[in-house]
């Protein structure tokens, strides 16, 4: 094996144990043009890289980790990740190597949904969010950075979806603002925010929705790590509606 692909996959494994511990890559030539377009629109020139490195975790280790850095940052999660991701790129490259952060805090614009199918780590779910077969909704995809280094690209089959077995819905049934539909592509993101910052709104902290669906549950992040994932959002979408 190339030097550097030995490095990736020792720096990955090390990666892995704190959490991050799905890792794609993709050769930059082989994606579909519709997700090189939106990266080239938003302004990434890809013609100094050969590949996209696309991570992410799955379960709950990398809250666990997370809550041993004992980070005082206002964006702990983007923080922890950006961290990760930088050690693994000083492990792997060598003098004369590009390499650059696509996600997050960048302004490039990368397809990550798209890229996880493409991975075979989730599809879309009714929720919004991606499901894996294995973990459930508890995954996410933390950072992606582009590179100049030849890394074999990662083989992946299509994953099919567990949404497409479950019968029940339950995710349909235990949104209160009836924004779970039957796809992803009919999920009604405004009822759910305006649901979301009522008064006493049940879902500020959570997702009943999310917390509903039977896959994956033993993948499920520490309650705390979920309240503050929620928490956030909220904030950043009281955030965003004061700037619009
Ligand atoms: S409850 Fe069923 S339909 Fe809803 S996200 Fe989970 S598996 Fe998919
Ligand atoms: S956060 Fe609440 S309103 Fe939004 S999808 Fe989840 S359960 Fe429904």
């Amino acid at each position: 094996m190339h030097e550097q692909s030995l490095l990736f996959a020792e720096a990955a494994e090390k990666l892995s144990e704190r959490g991050l511990n799905l890792i794609a890559v993709f050769d930059l030539a082989q994606l579909p043009k519709s997700i090189v377009a939106t990266m080239e629109q938003s302004g990434a020139d890809l013609s100094r890289f050969s590949r996209l490195v696309l991570l992410g975790n799955g379960g709950r280790l990398f809250f666990d980790e997370l809550e041993k850095a004992e980070l005082t940052v206002s964006d702990p999660i983007d923080t922890f990740s950006l961290h990760l991701t930088g050690q693994l790129i000083d492990e792997i490259s060598a003098e004369g190597d590009i390499n650059q952060i696509a996600y997050p805090q960048s302004s490039i614009m990368v397809p990550l949904q798209q890229l996880g199918e493409l991975a075979g780590w989730g599809t879309p779910s009714p929720i919004g969010n991606s499901i894996s077969a294995e973990y459930g909704l508890w995954f996410a995809f933390r950072s992606a950075f582009l590179t100049s280094i030849p890394l074999p690209p990662t083989r992946s089959d299509p994953v099919p979806s567990p949404c497409l077995t479950c019968v029940d819905k339950p995710c349909q049934t235990a949104c209160p603002a009836g924004a779970v539909q039957q796809s992803s592509a009919e999920f009604k993101l405004q009822q759910c925010i305006t649901h979301r910052l009522k008064d006493g709104s049940s879902c500020v902290e959570t997702c009943l929705a999310r917390l509903a669906c039977p896959v994956g549950v033993e993948h499920r992040y520490p309650p705390h790590s979920i309240s503050h994932l929620y928490r956030s959002s909220v904030l950043s979408i009281r955030e965003w509606q004061g700037k619009n």
